[in-house]
Order: structure tokens, then C-alpha cells, then sequence
């Protein structure tokens, strides 16, 4: 019985209810056994009374739970001596007090292990056996084996299966427990779920929200550490050399650089990228799967690498980890797929916005900035300029004549002329100068770093690069240093309406000069 060590029939706890019976019996029978017929033999009640007063107080005193398990055998074998004394006192075998043997046999098989059950036996047929080998008649005749059979054969059934039906509502009420237990930590990680589903849920709402794609990546390892209770997480990505950078991450704010690993480094995030596997690693610090660099940068103990994966490739890994030792549940392992899920999405999103952004600034025919890209990078120049007190020229190029030139040799040759123009200025130009198609045949250049008089031969340059015997007209002036942007341009386009104006094929240069008093600049 898987009890038994455990069980104690003399714990103090609920002594009184389980006792109250059995005491209660023995007192009766002490009470009525002066009564009628065999009233007033003290001879057995004496020592009776004595016995039962001794078994209360070793119940009480004694510390049952430090002796061995079958001293608890004792009070019941007492018991069978007192009644064995009133039965001889009562007439012997004939006495209705032999059914109150029964009581102790009863009490080990509620309370008792089998052992202690099987003891009780031994001492109740000590009972019936020996007062009819000693005795004998006429208190014990031989008729008395009768009786004596009949009660050792009723006796363990009756113990053994009380045994047993007890056994099987205690495995039952332990069951039961059990289940409870279970049920109770089950509601613990459903709750945790909910609050899981509900941060990640929040974040979605807040991506939808979003257009700016660095935001979006912080909300995604925001989540991340609310979902999981991580201390960090990082979202580690692949930049176009093939190197995994962090481009965002939560709660390693301000901690020292972790953006690019060295390319022989073993990293967990690497692995986690090749593998396309999601990683655990209860015990980070010391294991050679996880740059020990990282670990001692973040403080990291236990650590999780989710793959982002794209149509079935790893675009990036998701990390978190926390600075405390935590047993994976499968609960962190569903979260961190779905916000991997999600954080595909999101970085799928921000592409095609990248994408979108570049299309609408970009013109079709050239694959120069168009007029749209022209109007944000110019801001962009002159803020420059005015930060490093560099000179900005601006030159307006418009092609002479090109309505001809369609007429003449169709459209398309027109648009060809229009492409071969283009590249021809980008490969005179440096990276830092900005070609844009303004509109229709006009182009317009910034020239950062440049004075006039350099911008003058830059784009007398250009417009002796023009394809065939094609001419163009400009006008090009330089940043006064207090004009807005839109008078600067305005008199770039005043110059070249100047250049048209004087017949074309030639270029009008302005100085720091209204658009009015051009011609004296001339
Ligand atoms: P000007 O010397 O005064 O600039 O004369 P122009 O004929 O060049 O000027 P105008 O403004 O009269 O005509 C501009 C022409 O440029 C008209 C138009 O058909 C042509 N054009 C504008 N955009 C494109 C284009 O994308 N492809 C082609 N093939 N032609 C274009
Ligand atoms: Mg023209
Ligand atoms: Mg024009």
C-alpha cells in the first residue's frame, strides 16, 4: 500500500473523528456490563477499565509517528484483550460481547495497512483459540471451534474488503487531486496564452498602424519581450553582403554594438539562419553553440532564435532572451512563431513600401530621379550646403528644338534620344551630384561643392556629350546663401529661358544675381 509509510491512525489531526466511534463502543460496553444478569462480577471490569484507560492516554501520548508502523498495531491488540476479559466475565464463548471483536479488526481496515490488518487477525484468533485450549469447558467447550470458524473466516473478508474498498477511494480522492492540480496549471498557461495572443494581437494592430519600417521592426522585439517576459530581443536580418545585422531590437538600448558578427563567429542566430530551425538554449552562457561575445555583452542566461523565414527562406532571426534561467514552454515556442510570422510580414511590407517609394521617384524612361525624387533631394543638398558652408550650383538643361525632332524621326526615336542623353550626363557627373528628368525634355543638375565658374565648364561638358547633332540650352546659377529653394530654381529656369531666348545652344550662367539683372551678368 503506497500509504503506509505516510499513514498514521494516531495523527492528532481528525483523531477525535475517527476514534469517536470506537471509543464510544468500548465505554458502552464497560457501561451495560455491571447491568443485568451477570451484573456486580467486578472481576473482569477492573482490569478492563484499566486497560481502556491506559490505551486513551498511549494514544495521546505516545509519539506513533516515531515508532515503526506496526506499533500502531498495539491499541487495537489492547482492545481485543478487553473484550476477551469482559467475554470471560460475561459466561465465555456464550457472550454477546464477542461481537465487539470485531471493532478492532474493523479499525486496521479502515486505518491500517494490510501488515497491521493481518497482526489484528493473528491476535483475534488468539482470542477465540486460546481460552477454548487452555480454558475449555464449561466456559469454552469444544463446541466453541464452531464459533470460532465461523469467526476467523468472516473476519478477514470483512476486513480485507473494507480494506480495499478504502484503498480504492483513497487512490480515487488522490486521483481526483491530481487532476485538479493539473487543471489548475493548465488554466495557469491558457490565461498566459490569452495575455500572449492579446500582445500579439495589440501588435499587429500597432504594424497596421505603422508605415515607417524602423518603427515596425521596434514593435515587433517590443512584443517580443512582452510575450515571452524576455529582458531583450533583437531582430537580427540579412544585409545585401550576406552578413546578418540587428536593425532593431528592445531593451539593448544603449548597450554596446552587437549590429554586425564577425564572419568566423559560431552565433546561434547565424545557425538559426542556415538551419531555418528554431533554437533554445536553456544555459547560454558556456555553450558553443552561442556567441559568448553576445552573452556576456547582454547578460543573457537562458535564450531563444526564431527563423523569419520568406516564401521557405530565412530572411532573418528573431532573438530574445532573458537574464534568468526559464524552462521553454510550448507556449513561448507557438508565440515566437507567430510573431516570426508576422515579423515576415511586416519586413515583406516595408520592402514593397521601399519598393513603392523608389518606383514614385524614379522616372520610367531614364531611370533618373524624376521630378517628385528632384523636389525631396534638392531640400536635402542645400541643407548640406548650408551645414558645410559649401557653394551649391543648380543648372536647368532643356533640349533645343526636340518637338522637331519627334516630328522628324517618330517618338520613339525622340524617346531613345532622351535615354542616351541621360546616361551619357550620369557618366560625366559624380555620385554626389544629382541628374534628375524635371520634366518632358528639361533636366535639371545639382552640383554640391561647386562654384559657378566650375559648374559653367561642368555643363558646357555636358552639353558637349549630347548624342547625334542634337543641341541643348541651359541655365545654371549658384546658391546665394540666403535665397529659398524655389527662387533658386527660379532663376536657374530664368537663365535658361535667357539661353533659349538668345538663340539656343548655349549656356546662361547666374551669379548672385536677381533674375532681373541676368543680362549684365552675361
Ligand atoms: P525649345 O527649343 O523651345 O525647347 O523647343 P521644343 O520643341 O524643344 O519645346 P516644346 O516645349 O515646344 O516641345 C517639347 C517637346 O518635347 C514636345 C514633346 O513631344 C517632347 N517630349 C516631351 N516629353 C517627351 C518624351 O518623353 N518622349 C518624347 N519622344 N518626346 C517628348
Ligand atoms: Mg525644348
Ligand atoms: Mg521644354
Amino acid at each position: 500500500m503506497g500509504d503506509e509509510s505516510t499513514f498514521q491512525p494516531f495523527a492528532r489531526s481528525g483523531l477525535l473523528r475517527r476514534a469517536a466511534p470506537f471509543v464510544g463502543a468500548m465505554w458502552l460496553a464497560l457501561v451495560i456490563y455491571p447491568l443485568p444478569p451477570h451484573g456486580g462480577d467486578s472481576r473482569a471490569l477492573l482490569p478492563a477499565v484499566v486497560v481502556n484507560v491506559l490505551i486513551l492516554v498511549a494514544v495521546l501520548i505516545v509519539p506513533w509517528s516515531r515508532l515503526g508502523p506496526m506499533a500502531a498495531v498495539l491499541p487495537p491488540l489492547a482492545y481485543l484483550l478487553v473484550v476477551a476479559l469482559l467475554r470471560d466475565a460475561d459466561g465465555g464463548g456464550s457472550s454477546a460481547y464477542g461481537a465487539l471483536l470485531i471493532l478492532p479488526i474493523f479499525w486496521l481496515a479502515l486505518y491500517g495497512s494490510p501488515q497491521q490488518l493481518a497482526v489484528g487477525f493473528a491476535g483475534l484468533t488468539a482470542v477465540f483459540v486460546v481460552p477454548i485450549l487452555l480454558v475449555g469447558a464449561p466456559d469454552y467447550p469444544s463446541s466453541e471451534w464452531t464459533r470460532a470458524m465461523v469467526w476467523l473466516c468472516v473476519a478477514p473478508i470483512i476486513g480485507f474488503t473494507v480494506q480495499s474498498l478504502v484503498r480504492e477511494q483513497r487512490n480515487r480522492a488522490e486521483e481526483n487531486l491530481r487532476r485538479a492540480d493539473e487543471l489548475q496549471v493548465s488554466q495557469e498557461e491558457t490565461r498566459k496564452l490569452v495575455v500572449s495572443m492579446a500582445a500579439v494581437t495589440e501588435a499587429t494592430r500597432e504594424l497596421a498602424r505603422t508605415t515607417d519600417a524602423k518603427v515596425a521592426r521596434e514593435i515587433i522585439c517590443a512584443a517580443a519581450c512582452t510575450v515571452t517576459g524576455a529582458r531583450f530581443a533583437k531582430l537580427m536580418e540579412r544585409s545585401p553582403d550576406g552578413e546578418l545585422v540587428m536593425t532593431a531590437n528592445h531593451g539593448l538600448e544603449g548597450g554596446p554594438p552587437l549590429t554586425v558578427a564577425p564572419a568566423d563567429e559560431t552565433s546561434g542566430a547565424g545557425s538559426v539562419f542556415r538551419s531555418k530551425k528554431p533554437l533554445f538554449v536553456e544555459d547560454a552562457p558556456g555553450d558553443d553553440q552561442i556567441s559568448q561575445r553576445v552573452v556576456l555583452a547582454t547578460g543573457a542566461v537562458s535564450m531563444h532564435f526564431e527563423p523569419v523565414l520568406r516564401n521557405e527562406e530565412a530572411v532573418a532571426v528573431l532573438v530574445v532572451g532573458w537574464n534568468r534561467r526559464v524552462d521553454e514552454s510550448s507556449r513561448i515556442a507557438a508565440s515566437m512563431r507567430m510573431l516570426a510570422a508576422e515579423t515576415a510580414m511586416t519586413l515583406e511590407r516595408s520592402d514593397l513600401l521601399a519598393r513603392l517609394e523608389e518606383v514614385a521617384r524614379t522616372d520610367d524612361l531614364t531611370g533618373l530621379l524624376n521630378r517628385r525624387g528632384w523636389e525631396e533631394q534638392l531640400p536635402r543638398e542645400l541643407a548640406r550646403s548650408k551645414r558645410h558652408k559649401d557653394p551649391l550650383c543648380v543648372a536647368m538643361l532643356d533640349l533645343d528644338f526636340f518637338k522637331n525632332y519627334n516630328d522628324q524621326r517618330g517618338h520613339q526615336a525622340g524617346d531613345r534620344l532622351l535615354k542616351q542623353s541621360a546616361s551619357a550626363w550620369a557618366r560625366e557627373l559624380r555620385a554626389s551630384d544629382t541628374l534628375a528628368r524635371y520634366g518632358g525634355e528639361e533636366f535639371s543638375v545639382a552640383l554640391p561643392g561647386c562654384r559657378l565658374e566650375n559648374a559653367k565648364d561642368i555643363v558646357e561638358r555636358l552639353r558637349a556629350v549630347m548624342p547625334g547633332d542634337q543641341t541643348v540650352s541651359a541655365g545654371v546659377v549658384c546658391w546665394n546663401g540666403r535665397e529659398t529653394l524655389e527662387e533658386l530654381v527660379g532663376r536657374a529656369d530664368a537663365a535658361l529661358y535667357e539661353a533659349k531666348r538668345m538663340g539656343r545652344d548655349c549656356l546662361v550662367a547666374a551669379g548672385d544675381t536677381p533674375p532681373g539683372e541676368l543680362r549684365s551678368v552675361l
